[in-house]
């Protein structure tokens, strides 16, 4: 027999071996690191809390992931930032789903083992994984990179009917197998920890910012100073806007101008907005619940627009009044999250601008406490799963 594909064979092998014993083990960083390819590794056992009805609390559940295709990278989970999005869905407020239901869209974490194919990440890259996980790959959206807006629905990393027909589960887990398309690189100054948050939050609200030409000179007001909002400020103020911070928190005053804020509103009922009026060239609404957008889109200069990226009970639709954007065309828009090549762009922009939120780190089995101060408006401002921490 030829020595070359001897050599080759054992060398699979041995691979294969260390990496069935790593993946028992929960993914050994040291035993995984020597291993440069592994196609056909897996399924991996792996465990996650999960949603097991709209209304208790989140448990235990004990899963695999699937084997490494060619395409994909098999990621150790160190971090998942915990996003209103999760608490939505599992609450049942955006339509039904089928418990149990792991959610979690911020993850961070290692690789530690590729597919023959993958050509952008190598065992041991810092990565991340956002709020999808795959698209059609051939609409025009996606063609363009906005598969956010994939015209054949894409893949949400949890909860959506993954190509095998089974329900994707989220990053509230220790280990995730994805396609390398789907996976972003965590740029090198950026702590893992705080990589996650940018992945759901950061690119949410980085996107409309851009869209919407925010930029030196122009006066930017973000509604809701959350997981969302405290990342808003950060990026309008860092691409030179003027920004003001409306939020129904007097303790958040400080914070705001820490964040960049030159301005802070206070939003209660009976509050006189009249000094604002016409005073922004963009509106950021974070808020993820129904209110009153009669209050904010006023406060747009003509032509102007209010978007949205908070989203709360679908049952419970926001109104506005008929005149409200007539008297001085403005425009209500939304936006959803951003596209892989806009997410990458974001985070290399943190890294250039030091923008980082502002995180507690949490244990696993702390979710359900952490999910009730997100409730009670006491998260400051992003809960991060650290999978390492007891308790
Ligand atoms: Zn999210
Ligand atoms: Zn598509």
């Amino acid at each position: 027999m030829d020595p070359l594909i001897d050599n080759s064979k054992r060398e699979f092998l041995l691979r294969s071996a260390v990496l069935c014993a790593g993946s028992v083990l929960g993914g050994s960083r040291t035993l995984f690191a020597q291993q440069p390819a592994a196609q056909g590794s897996g399924p991996y056992p792996t465990e996650g809390m999960a949603g097991y009805s709209a209304t208790g609390p989140l448990k235990v559940l004990k899963f695999q992931r699937r084997a490494l295709g060619p395409k994909d990278v098999a990621i150790r989970i160190d971090y998942c930032g915990v996003c209103h999005s999760d608490i939505h869905t599992i609450h049942g407020d955006w339509g039904k789903i089928q418990y149990p239901q792991i959610v979690g869209h911020e993850l961070a974490g290692e690789v530690v083992a590729i597919g023959t194919g993958v050509s952008k990440f190598d065992v041991g890259s810092r990565v991340g994984v956002g709020t999808m996980v795959d698209s059609c790959r051939h609409c025009p959206e996606c063609a363009r990179g906005a598969e956010n807006y994939c015209e054949n629905g894409n893949t949400q990393t949890y909860g959506s009917k993954d190509r095998d027909g089974s329900i994707t589960q989220g990053g509230y887990s220790k280990f995730i197998v994805v396609d390398e398309d789907f996976v972003l690189s965590i740029p090198a100054s950026i702590d893992l920890a705080e990589a996650g948050p940018l992945l759901c939050a950061g690119v949410t609200t980085y996107s409309p910012l851009r869209h919407w030409g925010v930029a030196p000179g122009k006066k930017v007001a973000i509604a809701g100073l959350g997981g969302l909002g405290h990342l808003a400020v950060q990026f309008a103020t860092k691409m030179g806007a003027d920004v003001t911070v409306v939020t129904t928190s007097p303790d958040k005053v400080e914070d705001a101008r820490r964040f960049g804020a030159k301005d802070v509103l206070i939003n209660k009922d009976g509050v006189d907005f009249s000094k604002y009026k016409r005073a922004f060239d963009f509106i950021l609404d974070t808020i993820p619940y129904q209110h009153d957008l009669d209050r904010f889109i006023p406060l747009l200069k003509r032509d102007a627009t209010l978007c949205r990226v908070g989203v709360g009970k679908l049952t419970t639709p926001n109104q506005y009044g008929q005149m409200t954007t007539v008297l001085t065309r403005t425009a209500l828009a939304g936006s959803n999250t951003g596209g892989i090549r806009e997410t990458q762009d974001m985070l290399e922009f943190c890294a250039a601008q030091k923008i980082k939120p502002q995180i507690t780190k949490i244990p696993m089995g702390g979710v359900n406490d952490a999910w009730s101060k997100v409730i009670a408006k006491q998260a400051r401002y992003r809960f991060v799963m650290d999978m390492n921490m007891n308790g």
